[in-house]
């Protein structure tokens, strides 16, 4: 009998949907993803041994979520789910708290089971292999672990390595100092789509690459991780779902429940149109999403993982008001190349007492790995925002986040840019603006400076606009001396720059201006920029080319 009466008892949407199981298919039509018509059977157990196996004497765990997709059933006292399936199915456990699934050599995630007898279609791209009859028992081995309130996560936007090439300037780039920091001290990781850039021969090699981490690893699908000759959205995954799984699913870990989403909606190439897509979840999903959410405490934090961008997420309406009554919910993607906090209100529909926050996240490939090589060949990769690539280290303690922006091969507190000319004269002074990047700021940030030694705090004020140095690397891209590397994306706008007119009474002789930032989480950083204020121009003194900083953005300062 399953269990999942008993969950229906709880007024809980699960069993409705199992209804669907008995529609009949005809033998003329192909088997249809959204109309599970087999019976597939198996159990959850406490794997002893760790040897991935249910031998004698492991028990069955029960309690433990089990979804082919789109419903979910929980096990019996025995550890026992039944459930059903199509021969596109891909069967997965939740995992719990408390307990961990299995890894594979790279560190990613074992926690489902794949039904596609006949194996993908062919395409450019290998998919899944036939995987023969449906088995008689589809287990799932759990092992327990400590999981505390308080952990973290290492979130990584796009990577998105074209080329092998490309999968070592991550290496070199962020993975060194991630593996240098002891992974942050965090748990677990995630990718947040584009893991790799249209050829999905490339996500063996960055596996690899990101396993050096150490940490289970979990993977969100992308826009250029799909197989770009499918003719429809559910063959687009074929290649993704033979290395990570599932396209969407969630698991617990800690006090959190993360939903991993695939917002990337294929339309496949027509006689007369090249295929493209766009930012939707699609009804299968959407019902995965209303069962998964039924079945988590309202006091949990639940956080949404996707690729593209909420706001741009077409049916995410329905989305909004499945967790807008949530007083805990955050959502991350990543996609855009710069660095972004939403905080959702009711002129996007929201319609939840508190604004939802999403972030959109820094990107580990910046902007696509382009822009001049460094000491070592890697692009600087600046993001159309002025912002450094990078990753984020989030830390969880209940239900409280605290996002931290940590820059490609720079220490820790490199959380901002100031840009001053490098000289002014006194009679400038009262009409030099200084700007200032903070990498990570937010309409939640606030931003203030000061003279050093002992000058007054003045509040900067935020501005929306393009940053400055980076109009000007790009216009370098056009003028008489080459820069190298490949050029880089149009600046983008940006909400995150701050500015203040210098004081009007700065006298000659060289300053020191200290920068703070406190962010939305209360986190505070200094930067400090020197200007040299002068009576008249100095005649030796070469105008830099790029304000504030004469250094070659493509030199990053080295590791301290
Ligand atoms: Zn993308």
């Amino acid at each position: 009998m399953l269990r999942s009466i008993a969950v229906a008892g709880l007024g809980l949407a699960v069993l409705a949907h199992a209804t669907l199981a008995h529609d009949k298919h005809s033998p003329n039509q192909p088997p249809d993803k959204a109309k599970p018509h087999q019976h597939a059977q198996g159990f959850v157990f406490h794997d002893e041994n760790g040897n991935r196996k249910r031998d004698p004497g492991e028990k069955g765990i029960p309690g433990i979520k089990v979804s082919n997709g789109r419903e979910i059933v929980i096990t019996n006292a025995d550890g026992k789910y039944e459930t059903h399936v199509s021969d596109d199915t891909i069967v997965f456990v939740i995992k719990p708290r408390g307990w961990m699934t299995p890894l594979n050599r790279d560190k990613l995630p074992q926690f489902y089971y794949i039904h596609k007898p006949a194996g993908s279609p062919s395409q450019k791209f290998e998919g899944v292999k036939p995987t023969g009859p449906l088995p008689e028992s589809i287990d799932f081995p759990l092992m327990p672990q400590v999981e505390p309130d308080q952990f973290k996560a290492l979130l990584f936007g796009d990577t998105q390595p074209r080329n092998v090439q490309e999968v070592e300037y991550m290496a070199h780039d962020i993975i060194e100092q991630v593996v240098a920091e002891k992974a942050h001290g965090a748990s677990i990781g995630v990718t947040l789509g584009d893991i790799v850039f249209d050829d999905l021969s490339v996500f063996q090699p960055h596996n690899q690459a990101i396993a050096l981490i150490g940490i289970p690893w979990y993977n969100v699908l992308g826009n250029h991780d799909i197989n770009l000759d499918a003719p429809n959205d559910s063959m687009s995954d074929e290649t993704f779902e033979s290395i990570y799984g599932p396209n969407y699913y969630s698991f617990d870990y800690g006090s959190v429940h993360f939903l991993v989403l695939d917002d990337v909606a294929w339309q496949g190439a027509t006689e007369t149109a090249r295929g493209f897509y766009k930012g939707g979840l699609g009804k299968d999903q959407m019902e995965f999403i209303r069962n998964d959410l039924a079945l988590i405490p309202k006091e949990q934090l639940v956080v949404l993982m996707m690729h593209i961008p909420l706001v741009d997420v077409e049916d995410r309406q329905e989305l909004y008001r499945l967790i807008e009554e949530r007083p805990f919910t955050l959502s991350m993607s990543a996609h855009t190349h710069f660095l972004k906090h939403h905080f959702i209100t009711k002129e996007d529909g929201w319609m939840g007492p508190e604004p939802h926050h999403h972030i959109v996240n820094v990107t580990v490939c910046g902007s696509w790995w382009r822009g001049a090589p460094d000491e070592l060949g890697i692009p600087h990769a600046t993001m159309s925002d002025g912002g450094p690539n990078g990753y984020s280290i989030i830390s969880f303690d209940g239900t409280k986040y605290d996002l931290e922006f940590r820059a490609a091969r720079r220490p820790a507190d490199h959380q901002m840019n100031i840009y001053l000319p490098q000289e002014i004269t006194v009679a400038d002074a009262m009409t030099t603006t200084m700007v200032v990047n903070v990498f990570n700021g937010s309409q939640r940030s606030k931003v203030r400076m000061r003279i050093l030694p002992d000058g007054p705090w003045k509040d900067m004020e935020r501005v929306e606009g393009m940053d400055p140095y980076y109009v000007d690397m790009k216009k370098l891209e056009a003028g008489p001396t080459p820069v190298g590397g490949t050029t880089l994306p149009f600046p983008s706008m940006t909400d995150h720059l701050w500015r203040i007119l210098l004081p009007p009474t700065l006298p000659v002789g060289t300053h020191m201006i200290e920068v703070e930032t406190t962010d939305m989480d209360n986190k505070v950083y200094t930067d400090r920029e020197s200007i040299r204020v002068v009576a008249l121009p100095s005649p030796t003194m070469t105008r830099p080319a790029l304000p504030g900083r004469t250094v070659n953005p493509a030199f990053p300062s080295r590791r301290p």
